[in-house]
């Protein structure tokens, strides 16, 4: 995976540069050059970003204001590299501030300066990693961590617990790291979060695409554990099948399974589960499924082994792993019946598909800095403005298509883009349409793709639903019955049943599930009364839903996590248990917030909630509130023994 090179001095002619700023964009390109140059005025009022207007990928800027603002920045420029490219000292904070208003807004700075000079890792400086090291802090204590998975969760935490001298051992059950990007290799499978956010904020790289596929990202993963010197810590095809709490050791014991079959324990002092929440299929139950006669598999087990050229192929679902792959297939195969129950909201995305062109690529590895504000510009832009959007207003009249005023403008938005996606084919039209509030369940991306290929000749929306599968095909409840040499199911996970298969037992040798009672929950997602020592990533009510990046979570549970340790070895207790009232009072608040959010609100089919009705995933704040809650633990939260 190649990496952005070091600042260094620009000696492109005039025309290069000014090719390259007619692909800037103005949010970050004027703070860059303001770092630059040290010069400040670059940043006129006149020419800034609206960082409230996040619809408007110029936000707000006339066409006028874009061409100026990138005419400012070429003189810059040019008289930067005639002076000889003088270095400006690295910005104070007052001068960091002052360019972070250009993008946030003046009034943002100050709330979020900590959260977002993180995200921005100024100079390439690493500031989450620890202050701390268990040498320094307990010369005479050693200390075992245990992970659990090495996808992007678990290599971030053995690596940051091994900043801080703590030794990991990170058990996976696949041949290799990469999580969720190692199990998905359908076709067309690529992160629908903009790259240059979906990343570490300590480790950017130059990618290829807007949005890189699932080889892109593996090999971004694969290549963090080689540069961190992670594999020697991994445990490679070892499945961890049961732990148990050891109170008069402090001791986590866990049961290790390897794929040739052999079996062994290891301890550890604390255990963190980055198993994700995506990970487990879920299969439908559908009367005769094992009848059918052809090959069948889900989407997270693609079979490459199967041929789908000339074949009729049945896809079952329509959520964002059936709309990635769904349009890869169809050109390939004689027939595809797409199966869908509930239509997704699509949001207009042009560049889904875009590589990023050798001018934007010229940015981000001439222009010192514009990669870190680029970041910040997506991050302020995808993060904290969405959620709003997402709000139920108690007072709502206006039907149960949308939560609140500005939801409802969500929904016509949406709606148009659909009908003009659509346009011409009214039966198609009628059933891709939602009818529920927009951001109550995933929202796809799309850049038009979607309507080309369900107007394919060789492609049918079925939308009647599914009665049974014969040894044939598939049966819809009108009693059509539809050939299909494969059927490809993508009908998502089970993503509520957290921690599933792993046998966990705790204090006094309590069963997390039965704890649980098929009702996950997790003091900010993170720990649990009765399980001392174990941490969750991905854990209960950290989903977020329409506002970042999920590898900023990792990074915030990371540091809880980390700042843990560092709490048991500087008071020199071994164990850490959440008080009951705590996690109960965090309980309560999670699911007041969540009854008002269009999730919580809407009565749609989403893994969002689990079989008893509840919302067991996601996050109804802000992502500064986890940040913050995320700092350290609060010693009084816990019974430190
Ligand atoms: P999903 O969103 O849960 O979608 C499953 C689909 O299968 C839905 O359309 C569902 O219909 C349908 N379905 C389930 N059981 C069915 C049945 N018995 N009969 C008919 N249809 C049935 O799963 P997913 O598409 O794998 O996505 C899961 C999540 O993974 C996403 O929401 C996203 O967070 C993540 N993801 C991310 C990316 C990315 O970043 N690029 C890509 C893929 C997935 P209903 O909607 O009616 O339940």
């Amino acid at each position: 995976m190649r990496k952005p090179p070091d600042a260094a001095d620009i000696t492109a002619d005039d025309a290069e540069i000014a090719a390259a700023l007619a692909s800037a964009t103005v949010g970050a390109l004027l703070p860059a050059v303001a770092q630059l140059t040290g010069d400040l005025s670059v940043l006129r009022p006149d020419l800034q970003p609206d960082p409230d207007n996040i619809m408007d990928p110029q936000a707000g800027l006339s066409a006028a204001q874009v061409a100026e603002a990138r005419q400012l920045a070429l003189d810059t420029l040019i008289a930067h590299r005639e002076a000889g490219n003088p270095a400006a000292p690295p910005p104070d904070e007052q001068a960091l501030r002052t360019i972070m208003a250009f993008v946030v807004g003046e009034r943002n700075v100050d709330e979020y300066f900590g959260l977002l000079v993180e995200e921005l890792a100024p100079g390439g400086a690493d500031l989450r990693a620890p202050e701390w090291t268990l040498d320094e802090v307990a010369p005479d204590r050693s200390m075992r961590v245990a992970v659990i998975g090495a996808g992007m969760s678990g290599l971030l935490v053995a690596h940051r617990l091994r900043q801080a001298g703590v030794e990991a051992v990170v058990l996976e059950k696949n041949p290799d790291v990469g999580g969720t990007w190692f199990d998905n290799t359908y076709p067309g499978c690529r992160v629908d979060v903009p790259n240059h956010l979906y990343s570490y904020s300590f480790d950017p790289a130059l990618w290829p695409q807007h949005y890189s596929s699932q080889e892109v990202l593996r090999e971004y993963f694969s290549d963090f554990a080689d540069r961190n010197e992670l594999r020697d810590v991994i445990r490679f095809d070892h499945e961890v099948t049961a732990m148990r709490w050891d109170e008069e050791s402090a001791l986590w014991h866990l049961d290790v399974r390897a794929t040739d079959g052999t079996t062994d324990t290891v301890n550890a002092n604390a255990v963190v589960s980055a198993v994700g929440q995506l990970n487990r299929p879920r299969m439908p139950d559908i009367a005769g499924m094992d009848a059918f006669a052809g090959p069948a598999f889900h989407s997270a087990r693609w079979d490459h082994d199967v041929d789908l050229s000339g074949k009729r192929v049945a896809v079952v679902g329509t959520g964002a792993s059936a709309m990635q792959f769904i349009p890869e297939i169809a050109p390939e195969v004689a027939h595809l019946d797409v199966y869908q129950r509930t239509p997704a909201w699509l949001v207009p995305s042009p560049d889904y598909h875009d590589v990023v062109t050798d001018d934007q690529r010229w940015l981000f590895e001439h222009l010192p800095t514009y990669a870190q504000w680029f970041r910040l510009w997506l991050f302020w832009r995808t993060h904290e403005g969405l959620l709003v959007a997402a709000e139920a207003d108690p007072d709502w009249t206006g039907g149960p298509e949308a939560v609140s005023q500005l939801n409802a403008m969500v929904h016509m938005v949406l709606s148009e883009y659909l009908k003009a996606q659509f346009d011409g084919h009214d039966d198609l039209l009628a059933k891709v349409m939602p009818h529920y509030p927009p951001i109550s369940k995933r929202v796809v991306r799309d850049n038009g793709i979607w309507a080309r290929t369900l107007t394919r000749d060789n492609v049918e929306l079925v939308t009647d639903g599914i009665a049974r599968i014969t040894e044939a095909g598939v049966v819809t409840a009108d009693g059509v019955e539809h050939p299909a040499d494969v059927i490809i199911w993508g009908t998502g996970f089970t993503a509520s049943e957290f921690l599933m298969p792993m046998a966990v037992s705790g204090v006094g040798g309590a069963d997390l599930h039965a704890t649980w009672d098929g009702d996950a929950r997790a003091y900010l997602g993170l720990t649990i009364p009765g399980f001392p020592n174990l941490f969750l990533m991905y854990g209960p009510n950290t989903n977020i839903v329409i506002n970042g990046s999920i590898i900023f979570f990792s990074e915030c549970e990371t540091t809880y996590i980390v700042e843990s340790m560092r709490m048991l070895a500087s008071s020199g207790n071994a164990a850490m248990e959440v008080r009951p009232e705590v996690h109960q009072a965090f309980a309560r608040r999670i699911d007041d917030a969540n009854a008002t959010m269009a999730w919580g609100v809407a009565s749609v089919n989403t893994w969002y909630k689990n079989a008893k009705g509840r919302v067991t995933q996601n996050w109804p704040f802000s992502l500064l509130e986890y940040w913050r809650a995320t700092r350290t633990p609060e010693p009084s939260d816990y019974d430190l023994r």
